[in-house]
């Protein structure tokens, strides 16, 4: 049943005899709000400075202020109204970019026509290799390989913090509810987190852009299966499946800021199968014999076709693949699939994946960059081209993390 306006329900629940207690809906008791600088409220921008229109509590005067931050890009972007946002003690300057580019051809569209659509496929994993990489063809050729490192140096010093906050914790005794214990412990973790999928998410797309490819395909993140251990542990495995979560995320408007179109894939037994002839794997760790199937283990061993290779970029190239096998056609051969898995997986896959890539066409800004500057500036618009906001496009910093 339609849920109906207000009025509507007090009128149904005093027909019915009942009481109506629903208050009618009141304005924020606070507003924190940006102040938004149109036209006319500033002039002279510089890279380093910029002249502010303000109010001084009894005229309206000058004000000029030094500016720091990224260069604001120049190419075919047009610039927004800035707007000031406070951040504690300092005022920040945001200012919405909008570029304008015609929308690229739909998945199925790339998929099937053009014979040399570059696909490339991320596996996301829990460990040292955050995100491995593969470029492919329509037609299942293998162009490049890029493994992202940084996992067991997220992981180290989450576990340390972690371990402190526990430590605390047990000291402690009690945790008032309703109030974040060890806040700047916390507030540490989130931002680490939050820098590693930026950078990550940011080298998939370049990485993708470097080979030309136009599609970028994970696969569905599945539940995170309850390990055993200490409290750092626990929280630190979670944080690390909650980050692939977050890289897909901004990979994916960051993708669309370069036309790239994301997709994803069923997530079922993509590290199980050999990419080359599909048979089933065996996975095992250096130095071991290759026998049976050791989930996390780094190398794989393909009984049938002899195939040798990283674990991970045997389950990234079939990522690639299970989108390829989603959209069969006559003419052209598709990568090489097992007959008997084939069936499952087209019906596996055709459902998940359409609904996907259809939400992609009014990608989301990443919430970091959201605050303040999304007033009506991320929207896109119908038609043939679209604007957008994007975030600054310059390229972040060498992935390092170094431990403190
Ligand atoms: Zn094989």
């Amino acid at each position: 049943m339609p849920l109906l306006a207000r009025p509507k329900r007090k009128e149904q629940a005093l027909t019915r005899g009942k009481k109506f207690t629903e208050r009618p809906p009141v304005p924020p008791r606070s507003w924190n709000k940006s102040a938004t600088l149109y036209a006319g409220m500033w002039k002279e921008r510089t890279a380093s400075s910029i002249v502010l229109k303000v109010r001084t509590g009894s005229c309206w005067s000058w004000l000029k202020v030094r500016i720091t931050g990224r260069d604001l890009p120049t190419d075919g972007t047009e610039l927004g109204s800035p707007q000031l946002v406070r951040h504690g003690e300092h005022w920040w300057v945001h200012t919405p970019v909008e570029k304008q580019f015609s929308r690229p051809a739909k998945l199925e569209q790339q998929v099937t026509t053009h014979g040399e659509t570059n696909i490339c496929a991320v596996d996301l994993n829990l460990g040292e290799h955050l995100a491995v990489c593969t470029i492919q063809t329509v037609e299942g050729s293998i162009l490049a390989t890029r493994f992202i490192d940084g996992g067991n140096a997220i992981a180290g010093f989450r576990k340390q913090l972690l371990g402190r906050i526990a430590r605390n914790r047990a000291r402690t005794g009690i945790i008032a509810a309703g109030e974040q214990d060890n806040a700047a412990l916390w507030r540490k973790i989130r931002a680490r987190d939050e820098q590693v999928a930026h950078l990550v998410s940011r080298r998939v797309v370049q990485f993708a852009q470097e080979h030309g490819a136009t599609i970028l395909v994970f696969e569905y993140l599945g539940t995170l299966k309850p390990t055993k251990g200490k409290y750092s542990r626990r929280g630190n495995r979670k944080r690390a499946f909650w980050m692939k979560g977050r890289i897909f995320q901004y990979a994916k408007y960051k993708a669309w800021n370069e036309r790239i179109i994301t997709t994803r894939v069923n997530p079922r037994n993509t590290s199980r199968v050999c990419a080359r002839c599909g048979a089933q794997v065996m996975r095992y760790a250096q130095g071991e014999v290759a026998e049976g199937y050791t989930p996390g283990a780094p190398l794989v061993l393909c009984p049938a076709c002899g195939m040798r290779g990283h674990a991970d970029r045997n389950a990234s190239l079939r990522i690639g693949q299970r989108l390829i096998a989603r959209y069969p056609s006559q003419e052209k051969p598709h990568a090489p699939l097992p007959p008997r898995e084939t069936e499952r997986e087209l019906k596996d896959s055709g459902v998940v994946g359409s609904q996907d890539a259809k939400s992609f066409e009014q990608p989301s800004i990443a919430p970091a960059s959201r605050h303040g500057n999304s007033n009506g500036h991320g929207t896109a618009h119908k038609g043939k081209r679209r604007r957008m906001g994007t975030p600054s496009l310059s390229i972040p910093p060498q992935l390092r993390l170094p431990l403190e």
